[in-house]
């Protein structure tokens, strides 16, 4: 296990798996068979740091009034060059621009979608 960057508690699990492509190296979601980009199945799985960046702001999922917190849907770009689906709570009062630094909070299991914070 990639120790390295791990800066928050263990509470969860809190790797980001993904598959990059052994022939052209492009990076992509670890639930995907073949590579997006020029269709190998020889991918290798990987970890992500869990450091990204906001790629796309969508709608507010939940909002928790009591706790001031927004669930927000959007997309993050990972470090290592994938884009994925995710969600991010920030406090109600911030918001959450494009190109904000976010980090890992919690992955994603099979089903659910991984959850980031502000960085
Ligand atoms: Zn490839």
């Amino acid at each position: 296990m990639n120790q390295t960057l791990a800066a928050a508690p263990a509470e969860a699990e809190t790797v980001l798996r993904y598959r990059q492509c052994r022939w052209c190296s492009s990076p992509t979601e670890h639930f995907r068979l073949l590579c997006p980009v020029c269709g190998s199945t020889d991918m290798v799985e990987q970890s992500s740091a869990g450091f990204g960046v906001v790629r796309r702001v969508g709608a507010v999922v939940r909002s928790e009034v009591l706790e001031h917190r927004i669930r927000q849907s959007c997309a993050i770009t990972l470090d290592e060059g994938l884009t994925i689906p995710a969600v991010v709570t920030a406090s109600r009062y911030e918001v959450v621009p494009i190109g904000t630094r976010v980090r890992l909070h919690a992955a994603s299991g099979e089903q659910e979608t991984a959850e980031f914070r502000l960085a």
